[in-house]
């Protein structure tokens, strides 16, 4: 079986963009692949996080990536600060990764944009954190949102590198981008990506929100003037709404559009609300009760955190080796 590496922050309430661009494809995966999915807490903090909600969200996070269908058993579903080579084999790639590449991550400019005084040195290096993740595993296919793309091509760039001097170390990753859904954007800004940590919680929907408050932002969604529904460029309100719905339905575009031609735009979001809710009933339903359940959370965390472990280690050691760090006996 060939293995897959994906991860997710715990810095916000996960959004339909994170269930459409990522988890929901996870799910879908895990019966052909050995899987590791990851709540990456350590890239979490490179934002300023409030221990107690953070402690609380990773928790939440964990619970909705079981409530979406990720069997905690077959896969190993585990938080990234249990396995310490994540931390270590880092360091050892930072080493093998150029300040110029990093400056070039359009991730690290929109965020150290919005992160006042508090640019600091792991959101800059908040790359090299995610190709330890994936190269520890010998991971094969990285499924992620588009908006992650740069980063895994940095990964390979980072592999390869590395296989060039030592020779073949690490699994030299592909990303996995799924054909719909792929980003979703924001509902006040659909210029802007879709993202948990927006601070206009209008501007997302959560995988947790009520039906009544699902309905209420996609009403409030920005649109046009122009009346018409079709996905077009110049057109991005209507022509997120439009992916959402297909993303959802697994309809494609081109149906979606007749579907809901020379209707009013208050059809459109009538009829994404519809699918939206539909969607995620189930969903939230089985997360109250997983989160409700500490016990079986704290079982599946500590069972995955050793398998994750004794994988990880078999990749550091060698990399430790390769390099000419004196071997501990
Ligand atoms: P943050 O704003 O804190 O960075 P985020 O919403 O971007 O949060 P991440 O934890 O950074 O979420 O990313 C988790 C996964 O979700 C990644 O695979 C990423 O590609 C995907 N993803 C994030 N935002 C979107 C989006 N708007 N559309 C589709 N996929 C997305
Ligand atoms: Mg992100």
């Amino acid at each position: 079986k060939k293995t897959i590496f994906s991860g997710i922050q715990p810095s916000g309430d996960l959004t339909l963009g994170n269930y459409l661009g990522a988890v929901k494809n996870w799910a879908a995966l895990q019966d052909e692949y050995q899987c590791y999915y990851c709540v990456v807490d350590l890239h979490a903090i490179t934002v300023r996080q409030d221990p107690a909600a953070l402690r609380k969200r990773t928790l939440d996070v964990m619970s909705i990536l079981i409530a979406s269908g990720i069997d905690p058993e077959a896969n190993v579903l585990y938080m990234q600060s249990h396995v310490s080579a994540h931390a270590e084999l880092a360091w050892l790639l930072n080493c093998f990764t150029y300040m110029g590449e990093l400056s070039r991550m359009t991730q690290f400019k929109e965020k150290s944009a919005k992160a006042g005084d508090n640019i600091n040195a792991g959101l800059f290096t908040y790359p090299v954190l995610m190709a330890a993740d994936i190269l520890l595993y010998q991971a094969d296919l990285v499924p992620v949102g588009v908006d992650q793309k740069q980063h895994l091509e940095l990964t390979r760039d980072i592999a390869i590198r590395f296989n060039n001097i030592y020779g073949d170390v690490f699994t030299v990753p592909e990303p996995y981008i799924p054909r719909a859904g792929a980003k979703i954007m924001s509902l006040q800004e659909p210029e802007k990506k879709m993202s948990k940590s927006d601070e206009n919680t209008n501007a997302f929907i959560a995988l947790l929100d009520p039906p009544d408050v699902i309905a209420r932002k996609l009403k409030r969604a920005v649109t046009d003037s122009d009346g018409e529904i079709r996905f077009a460029e110049e057109k991005p309100g209507v022509s997120n709404l439009l992916t959402i719905y297909s993303a959802i339905t697994g309809k494609a575009m081109p149906e979606c559009e007749k579907e809901f031609a020379g209707q009013g735009y208050g059809v459109l979001k009538q009829g994404v609300t519809d699918a939206v809710i539909a969607e995620l009933e189930p969903l939230q339903k089985r997360y109250h009760e997983v989160r409700g359940d500490k016990a079986f959370l704290e079982k599946i965390m500590t069972e995955n955190a050793e398998k994750a472990a004794y994988a990880a280690r078999k990749t550091l050691s060698k990399v430790q080796r390769k390099i000419g760090l004196a071997p501990r006996r």
